[in-house]
Order: structure tokens, then C-alpha cells, then sequence
């Protein structure tokens, strides 16, 4: 196992190994890109199975963050860490405190946030050793839960990728699968609603689909069908990889736009199967960067605004339109395009 190799191979910038002995904090941080800026991404706590396992997941969710950043135009580059351990027994305010030291000795160049297995409140751990920390609560001027901003610009990217098939980005007439009603979907599916679309949906929460026929007027599928439902719109929102061989000859929708990471089992295969089928694929990373946009406007010099927020995270439907565009002009499938289009970005801020 060559760790420099996988390092190189991403061509990564840095990466630090963080051991604090007294509180059992073992880190990984991985900086990808910093061409537009400092790297901006979240602290996921897990137990790996390996170190390896660890390191390969901080060195992709990293990059995947400088694709994120430069595709939604912020001037922001890529990072992301990861804590080995488990997060219901092992994270404590040492290991939190100890964490925010270490990302506290990049000086900036390296900036934190939430993710799975770390929540707002442990952040506020964190901000009392280091003030590159961000996903802080409302109270202490911090942006919050980036839920419902992340489902806005779905929407909005959604109407985009109507536009761009049926001429129209008016949802009344169109029926909107949304598979996972949790923090993203559900808001999605009210805005959905208010637009006059009409919904079918799936969780594997009972309680949560029951509300949604009841206050959403919803039709319900099961969970592992819903992929095929008779509809316009699939929209993925719980789990990754659910466009894959076997799901896709079952799509019956013109375009699957949703708030799911990695919705492409392997791009490089989905992503032209898609564009065949003529199916509009509106890649994950650019549609569900409202949490990132929102989040990125507690860096503004004036402070975080959550109206300012909105407005840029409302411009997920330009970003969507530029990169359907770039799709038909070099004829490539639109997750390519995305690629293209953040890669340009950075290629461009270099000279
Ligand atoms: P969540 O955990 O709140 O919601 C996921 C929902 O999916 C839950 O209600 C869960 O019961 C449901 N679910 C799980 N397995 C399912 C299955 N097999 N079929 C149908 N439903 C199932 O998560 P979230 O924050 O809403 O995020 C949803 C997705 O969007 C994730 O892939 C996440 O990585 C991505 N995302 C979220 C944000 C954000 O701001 N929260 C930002 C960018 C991307």
C-alpha cells in the first residue's frame, strides 16, 4: 500500500496525519486544491476499517470538494477531513478540542465544517480552538442547518433541467419522484409542491411518508421502486450510487436531478448511458451546492447574510443552463461537462 501514491495520483497538495494521544484523536486532513482559495470542507467522523480506508476516503471526498467549490463560482478550494472512530462512543470535547488544534496549525488553509458523524453543536466545540471553523449555529452568527438552502438550489436546478427539456421551467404539469424525504428531500418536496408539481415518493421511514401523502398530497412507492416510477423527474435524495446497470434500463424519466453525492454508480459509464437513453442527467455536485454556498458566507469579511446566501444559491439554475450548454457544445455527457466547467475555473484562475 503506497499512501504517497494515492496522494499523488489525485494530485493532491497536502496531507496531514494528525495523532493526539491524550484525547485518542487520530486525523486525517487533506487538502486537494487551494488555486481559488483556502479548502472548505467538512470533518467526517467514522470507524474505518483500515487507515488506508480512511486516507482514501479524505483524499476523494477532498477533491470532490475543489469540483464543488469551483463549479458553484466560489473562491474557495478543496479539503475535507475525516476522524477515525466512532462517533456515538468515541468523540468527546478533548478529541473535538484537539481536532480544532490541529486544523488550527494550517493556519487557514485548511477551513472545517460539519459532516456525517459530526454535527453544528460539536463545531462550537471546535471554534474555541480555532477560528477556521465554519457551519457554526445562527446564535453565534453562523449559518446553520444548510438543509434547507441545499434543497433550494436543487430546486432551482431542477427547474433549469425543465427548462432545458420540455422549454418551460414550470413545474405544474410535471410529476417529481423524490426518493428520501430526510433533511434535503423534504423541503424539496415543499417547494415541489408549491410549484403545483405533483409528487410520488419513497423513504424507508414509515412516519415520514405518511406525513407526505397527508400534507403533500403525495403517491407513495416503495423504496426500491421508485426509480422506475412514471414520471418526469427522478429525483434522488437519500442514498448514492442509485443510478446504476440495472436501475437505469428501468428509468422512465426525462431527467434525474436530485441532492444525493454520487448518484452515478461510476460516471464514466452512467454518464454516457444517460445522454443515450436521452435521459438529462444534472450532476450531483452542482446541483446540491446550496449547503456549500450557504455555508461559504460565513468567510464574508461583512459576515454571514442569510439573504445573500440565497440569492447565490437561487444562481444554481445559471450554473445548471452553462453546464447543459457546455454538454451540447463539446458533446459530452453533462457530468463531464461539470468537470470541464470547474476545471476551467481553476485552469483559468492559475494564469
Ligand atoms: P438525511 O439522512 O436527512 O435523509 C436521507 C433520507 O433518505 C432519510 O429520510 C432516510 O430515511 C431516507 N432513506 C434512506 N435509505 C433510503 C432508501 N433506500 N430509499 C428511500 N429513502 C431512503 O440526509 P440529507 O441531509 O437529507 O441528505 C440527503 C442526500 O443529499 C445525501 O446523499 C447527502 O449526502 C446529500 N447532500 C446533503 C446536503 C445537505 O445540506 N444536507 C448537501 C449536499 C448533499
Amino acid at each position: 500500500m503506497d499512501y504517497f501514491r494515492e496522494i499523488a495520483k489525485r494530485n493532491h497538495r497536502q496531507v496531514l496525519f494528525g495523532n493526539d494521544p491524550e484525547s485518542g484523536l487520530q486525523t486525517i486532513i487533506a487538502i486537494h486544491d487551494l488555486t481559488l482559495g483556502p479548502a472548505l470542507g467538512g470533518c467526517r467522523m467514522k470507524t474505518y476499517l483500515s487507515t488506508y480506508e480512511a486516507l482514501v476516503d479524505a483524499l476523494r471526498l477532498s477533491r470532490g470538494m475543489t469540483y464543488k467549490a469551483a463549479a458553484a463560482g466560489l473562491d474557495l478550494g478543496g479539503g475535507k477531513s475525516v476522524i477515525i472512530g466512532d462517533p456515538e462512543t468515541q468523540k468527546s470535547e478533548d478529541l473535538l478540542r484537539a481536532f480544532g488544534r490541529m486544523v488550527d496549525g494550517l493556519n487557514g488553509q485548511y477551513i472545517t465544517a460539519e459532516d456525517v458523524g459530526t454535527t453544528v453543536p460539536d463545531m462550537t466545540i471546535v471554534r474555541e480552538e480555532t477560528q477556521f471553523v465554519t457551519g457554526l449555529p445562527e446564535d453565534m452568527d453562523g449559518s446553520g442547518d444548510p438543509s434547507p438552502v441545499t434543497a433550494l438550489g436543487v430546486f432551482h436546478g431542477l427547474r433549469a433541467a425543465a427548462e432545458e427539456v420540455y422549454g418551460s421551467d414550470d413545474l405544474s404539469d410535471k410529476t417529481v419522484a423524490v426518493q428520501g424525504l430526510g433533511k434535503v428531500g423534504w423541503h424539496l418536496a415543499e417547494h415541489l409542491r408549491d410549484a403545483g408539481a405533483r409528487l410520488v415518493v419513497a423513504d424507508i421511514r414509515e412516519d415520514v411518508v405518511k406525513k407526505a401523502q397527508e400534507e403533500l398530497e403525495a403517491e407513495v412507492m416503495a423504496p426500491d421502486r421508485i426509480h422506475a416510477a412514471e414520471c418526469d423527474i427522478f429525483s434522488p435524495c437519500a442514498l448514492g450510487a442509485v443510478i446504476n446497470n440495472q436501475s437505469i434500463e428501468e428509468l422512465k424519466c426525462r431527467i434525474v436531478a436530485g441532492a444525493a453525492n454520487n448518484q452515478l454508480a461510476d460516471e464514466k459509464v452512467q454518464g454516457p448511458m444517460l445522454k443515450l437513453r436521452g435521459i438529462l442527467y444534472a450532476p450531483d455536485f452542482v446541483i446540491n451546492a446550496g449547503g456549500l454556498i450557504n455555508v461559504s458566507g460565513e468567510l464574508d469579511p461583512d459576515g454571514y447574510a442569510r439573504e445573500k446566501q440565497l440569492e447565490k444559491t437561487k444562481r444554481i439554475y445559471d450554473s445548471m443552463k452553462q453546464c447543459f450548454s457546455l454538454a451540447k457544445e463539446r458533446n459530452v455527457p453533462t457530468a463531464e461537462a461539470a468537470m470541464i466547467m470547474a476545471e476551467e475555473r481553476i485552469e483559468a484562475a492559475k494564469k
